[in-house]
């Protein structure tokens, strides 16, 4: 499922853009209401980011049509740009010097001077969303997670990644990749999670040591605006991340208050050391396993049972930047006037795809102490969470 994420960035354009913002601004529907928008750190502000944490969570729009020909400012045409000129705008949102050494960033497949007019955001280049961006029409997919990590021999379409190679050249979709140089930057994937919860920002969890500025680097703290329990926090990370099968896991007294929250899109369990140092309440990341999550609790239980831990879907943490991504992506189409549409895909690529609760009289009759409770025990299950929610996958 696709969405237009040109209306995200409305009021901004409005109060920033000319006539032609405005104008682009009239093809778009449904605007949702703007709520109070709080500072993303707490001096100063993104204006890239604020519109995100905004909440003016994009309402589905049928596939909007292609920029009118001819419909530019005084009757020329928006010019198109190529791939090695929308190649240049995201690698100053994600320079892919500032990827880790073992990464595989940037440009995968594509001709740089081919035409591009239309954008695809998705978390992983899998099949599907290979297909979804043949759908759509899209001359370029960004993915956060690379195709090849590591070198290979042949992208024979008799591989799974061969196949995903041969679906998007012989639609001529290029593929580029910002996976660790955007969880560095400023705004990064972190910021887009620390946005969909609803926190305030104060600063990375592991500052980039050649930023001079502190706000570069790995995951992100941040503050609730009021103090909520655990329970009501793993609630509101439910509501403000897309649905998965899986849900979110919880460790923690359901009851205790957390107001501090370090967060971390994707596998966060190497960062412990830096959370504990950090003193949160809360840590919301992905991917947590057995020893160090049972660690973390157990040093937990010295200090008061912080942090609590929060565990959602890998996919779930890291969406939210594909929206991020494409709003940045839009407000410079816009600085150059380009005839560019973004649009981000809702396909759940998370692998999980179901979950089976715990037996209530097992969770219970196991239950040794207060915060040994089943996530079903504070947490509505996947299955039976709203369908309603903004974020939800349809
Ligand atoms: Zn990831």
């Amino acid at each position: 499922m696709i969405r237009d994420r040109n209306h995200i960035f409305r009021t901004w354009r409005a109060s920033h853009s000319g006539a032609r913002g405005k104008a682009r601004l009239t093809r778009v529907r449904d605007e949702p209401a703007a709520r109070p928008v709080p500072d993303r750190y707490l001096p100063g502000a993104c204006p890239v980011l604020v519109r995100h944490v905004s909440g003016t969570r994009p309402v589905p729009v049928p596939w909007p049509p292609a920029i009118p020909v001819g419909a530019g400012e005084g009757g020329n045409l928006p010019p198109v740009p190529s791939l090695s000129d929308v190649i240049a705008a995201l690698e100053t949102l994600w320079p892919p010097h500032q990827a880790e050494e073992w990464d595989a960033v940037g440009l995968v497949c594509g001709d740089p001077d081919a035409e591009v007019t239309r954008v695809l955001f998705a978390v992983d280049p899998v099949q599907e969303v290979a297909d979804e961006a043949v759908r759509i029409g899209a001359d370029l997919l960004v993915t956060h997670h690379p195709l090849y990590l590591r070198g290979t021999t042949t992208v024979a379409a008799t591989g799974f990644k061969g196949r995903v190679v041969h679906t998007l050249i012989k639609n001529d979709v290029a593929l580029h990749v910002a996976h660790t140089n955007a969880d560095r930057a400023d705004p990064g994937v972190s910021d887009a999670l620390a946005g969909a919860v609803g926190l305030r920002i104060t600063g990375p969890l592991v500052p980039d040591a050649t930023d001079p500025s502190g706000r570069r680097g790995l995951g992100r703290i941040g503050e609730l605006d009021i103090p909520l329990t655990l329970a009501e926090f793993a609630a509101r990370a439910a509501r403000g991340l897309p649905r998965t099968a899986a849900g979110l896991r919880v460790a923690g007294d359901p009851e205790q208050l957390v107001r501090t929250v370090a967060v971390c899109g994707g596998s966060g369990d190497g960062l412990f050391g830096d959370v504990r140092a950090a003193g949160v309440d809360v840590y919301l990341t992905a991917d947590l396993r057995h020893h160090p999550a049972s660690e973390a609790q157990q040093q937990g239980l010295l200090s008061d049972g912080r942090p609590a831990l929060v565990d959602a879907a890998h996919w779930a943490t890291e969406w939210p930047w594909c929206e991020q991504a494409a709003g940045q992506l839009d407000e410079i189409s816009d600085r150059h006037g380009w005839a560019l549409r973004t649009y981000v895909s809702h396909q759940v690529t998370d692998p999980w795809t179901a979950h089976a609760p715990a037996p209530e009289a097992l969770s219970s009759t196991s239950s040794t102490r207060s915060s040994r409770q089943s996530p079903e025990a504070i947490l509505p299950t996947s299955a039976s969470r709203p369908q309603s929610h903004p974020g939800a996958p349809r």
